[in-house]
């Protein structure tokens, strides 16, 4: 069976463990969870990058440095993982969907002022498949209403907007480094802030509230409870995998970019036979090849698309339950406008297998899904 994912190790990891298991230091904040902030923000422009468990801490943190109060609103897309809303539901916040766009199934930047009330206080964009949202559009709406941006760029190491790094054109910016992701270490994540409005406060945050860091910098004598916060930090095991992760990213990029290019070539011939639709990818964006997914005419065609790939031994899977019509989602929050586009692509998408050393059985791969294709479409 050719899986869906398979974490790739870049074969540096037990080394840089090896060392953090001499160093003697386990806990959080050590010399390669100095190496990871140093790499992030050397290769984003963050003006901090702040490693955590998850992009659902991440999140979480950015919920608490807007100081989110009950009823306070979050306008963001329904199609998305779990956490963007979570994080902010989390806080007593209320997740405000809107719809996404036809093309690249980003949030509709054209959406969101309508949705805007007195009680909105952020815009949480979610980079799709690690391409970007209209960043200059969404920038100006929040400029004029006054509202926070946060970028939930799991997907999206390595992307740019107008070569500008995914995660730091809003106020605040999430990676995930969940072994799903492009870059991995297991459970992980990183917060980054694009200029010093919060870096002070993240950081007590992410350290239960304290002022640990400052005290370690010696910018004060004594280490003290000064905010609410939680323990948001990774221990240097992890941040020694991701050291050796992050080194190699260029390489991983590259690498992935290589497999988008070889399904996007296949795709083409049934794109232009009108049987299905492949990834569009606006040209200031510069993508990270996190996924690759094509659309399928209808439900039912889906269902059988899979299937007659797993008779194949490929599994390919679909995402996502839309937000606005899950559980939690309609409990906590609410939508503004149609969900048109949201319930269609939910009902439509596959995601193809990417990882690497996935490559000797492309042909395979491809193969079996002309087969599936002429079986879901009969
Ligand atoms: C993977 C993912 C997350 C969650 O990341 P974790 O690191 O597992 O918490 C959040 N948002 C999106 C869009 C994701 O794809």
């Amino acid at each position: 069976m050719i899986r869906f994912n398979r974490p790739y190790m870049t074969g540096q990891e037990l080394d840089l463990i090896r060392e953090a298991h001499q160093n003697g230091h386990l806990s959080g904040d050590g010399p390669f969870t100095r190496r990871c902030h140093t790499w992030l923000r050397e290769h984003t422009g963050a003006a901090s990058a702040l490693l955590t468990h998850s992009c659902t801490a991440a999140l979480e943190m950015a919920a608490l440095l807007l100081r989110l109060e009950p009823g306070d609103e979050v306008i963001m897309p329904s199609f998305t993982f779990v956490s963007t809303a979570s994080a902010f539901a989390l806080r007593g916040a209320v997740p405000v969907f809107v719809d996404v766009r036809a093309d690249t199934f980003n949030i509709d930047e054209n959406l969101i002022e309508a949705a805007i009330t007195s009680r909105t206080k952020a815009i949480c964009v979610v980079h799709y498949a690690g391409v970007s949202c209209e960043m200059d559009a969404i920038l100006e709406i929040a400029g004029r209403h006054g509202l926070r941006v946060i970028e939930d760029a799991a997907q999206a190491i390595m992307s740019t907007y107008k070569g500008r790094a995914l995660g730091t054109i809003g106020d605040l910016g999430a990676f995930s480094f969940h072994e799903t992701k492009n870059v991995i270490s297991g459970e992980g994540g990183a917060l980054l802030c694009r200029d010093e409005t919060f870096v002070e406060e993240a950081e007590v945050i992410r350290e239960k509230g304290t002022n640990r860091s400052r005290f370690f910098r010696g910018q004060v004598d004594k280490y003290t409870w000064v905010d609410v916060g939680s323990s948001y930090l990774p221990g240097e095991i992890t941040a020694a995998f991701l050291a050796a992760q992050l080194e190699a990213a260029s390489d991983i990029t590259a690498r992935r970019l290589s497999i988008w290019h070889t399904y996007h070539a296949w795709a083409e011939g049934h794109e232009k036979a009108g049987l299905i639709r492949r990834p569009v990818v606006p040209d200031y964006c510069e993508h990270n090849a996190h996924m690759y997914y094509i659309l399928l005419p209808s439900l039912d065609a889906r269902t059988r698309f899979i299937a007659a790939l797993r008779q194949r031994d490929v599994q390919a899977v679909f995402h996502y339950i839309p937000l606005h019509s899950s559980p939690a989602g309609e409990k906590t929050g609410r939508s503004h406008g149609s969900m048109k586009i949201t319930d269609d692509v939910s009902d439509r998408l596959v995601r193809m297998p990417l990882w690497l050393g996935l490559e000797e059985n492309m042909q395979m791969i491809l193969q079996a899904a002309d087969e599936a294709l002429v079986e879901a479409l009969a």
